[in-house]
């Protein structure tokens, strides 16, 4: 059933995205053509329900759309990630049904975009530090690293509405969007729009209840987090396709590279952990699908896992493919750039070993 689901999103991926990522990441430009092709085809609504203008896909079925874009683009991933993992998602957990009427058809169809306005200057892995303000629905503060900011028809925005740590926080839908393209040039995802953020007593409509905005950002990043797993097993795997086929054409010392059991270590180093990347990834979709309480655990199992591994791969595909790897020729220069967002967004390794780690020790033994 993926294989064949697999295949499809292949093609797809293959005739509009392969095209243009060299293009987005050397030109640092947010192309939006792909995306309506993507779109177009069912892929960028892939889990929101076909009421909703969706594809009705499970989670085990959408991280296959995940790897397959990842594999070629981690900026089109990463828009994907954000406009339905963060976004649509999100709403259709917590929105109320004449809100999910209103954005999720646009947000699947690309007639809207969406972003996700969590981190601020001073509030990063510490989401409950966050100054942003609401008095009323009035919003004031700033967040920045926003994907998609600048392109964004809608705004999903967290402020605080009461002194306390976590049940002060609020969610909100903003359209009154002020944004401006963050200033730096930036490592990898050359081809996302990453955004400074600017509120002014702007209005939002609050989403999922005053006082519940933690709940519902951690629950957001619940679905991200699979989506950025799912890209990381997917720049993996373009890695190893890679470094095989280089290892299995380039000649030195009178031999093919591969024949050398050295480069045959990490090849295999690099296919086994691939292997338990996609298998852990699965498993956690296979939770989400279930709705079951220990899928947040094994969520963040997989974005740990699959970014590291991922980022072993490139490290190494990089040094395998000798100079060829280093100059973007080669897409493994861009995934080796790109893997290192996946190990920050979304909640850094460190903050997912934490949210292993309390959800182990965190009950006494029966
Ligand atoms: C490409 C990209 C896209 C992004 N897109 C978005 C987006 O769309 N929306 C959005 O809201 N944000 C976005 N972000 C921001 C991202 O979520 C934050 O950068 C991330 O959560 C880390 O926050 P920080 O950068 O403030 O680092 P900090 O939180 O300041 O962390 C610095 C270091 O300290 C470590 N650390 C922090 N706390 C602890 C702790 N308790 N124990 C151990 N170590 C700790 C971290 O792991 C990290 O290594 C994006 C970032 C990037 C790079």
């Amino acid at each position: 059933m993926t294989s064949d689901l697999r295949a499809r999103v292949r093609a797809i991926v293959d005739r509009h995205v392969r095209p243009i990522a060299r293009r987005a990441d050397a030109e640092r430009v947010f192309l939006r053509e792909p995306l309506d092709a993507l779109a177009q085809e069912g892929l960028v609504g892939a889990p929101i329900p076909k009421a909703y203008g969706g594809a009705g896909m499970t989670n085990v079925e959408s991280i296959v759309v995940y790897e397959e874009t990842g594999r070629v683009c981690s900026s089109t991933r990463g828009f994907l990630a954000v406009q339905v993992g963060l976004v649509a998602q999100c709403l259709l957990d917590w929105g109320s049904e004449e809100q999910k009427q209103r954005w999720l058809p646009k947000l699947c169809s690309m007639e809207a975009i969406g972003c996700y306005a969590l981190t601020e200057p001073d509030a990063g892995s510490d989401v409950a530090g966050m100054k942003t303000t609401a008095q009323g629905n009035k919003i004031t503060g700033e967040k920045w690293w926003i994907t998609n900011g600048t392109v964004a028809d809608v705004a999903l925005v967290f402020a605080r509405t009461s002194d306390d740590r976590h049940r002060g926080l609020t969610a909100f839908l903003v359209t009154d969007i002020d944004a401006e393209k963050m200033e730096d040039p930036e490592l990898g995802h050359r081809g996302s729009v990453h955004a400074r953020l600017r509120f002014d007593e702007t209005p939002g409509e609050i989403i999922g209840g005053e006082g519940n905005g933690f709940t519902v950002a951690m629950s957001a990043l619940d679905h991200g987090r699979l989506g950025v797993a799912a890209g990381a097993v997917g720049i993996h795997a373009a890695c190893l396709d890679e470094s095989l086929a280089f290892a299995q054409t380039r000649k030195q010392f009178g031999k093919r590279i591969g024949d050398f059991q050295l480069i045959q270590a990490d090849l295999a180093n690099m296919a086994t952990e691939l292997e338990a990347s996609r298998l852990l990834c699965e498993r956690a979709a296979q939770l989400a699908d279930a709705n079951d309480p220990q899928a947040r655990r094994l969520t963040s199992m997989a974005k740990l896992y699959c970014t590291e591994a991922a980022s072993r791969a490139a490290n190494k595909a990089v040094v395998l493919l000798g100079a060829r790897g280093y100059n973007n020729n080669n897409p493994v220069e861009r995934h080796y750039r790109d893997i290192k967002g996946l190990e920050i967004y979304e909640g850094t390794s460190h903050i997912q070993r934490l949210i292993i780690g309390r959800d182990l020790v965190g009950k006494p033994p029966k």
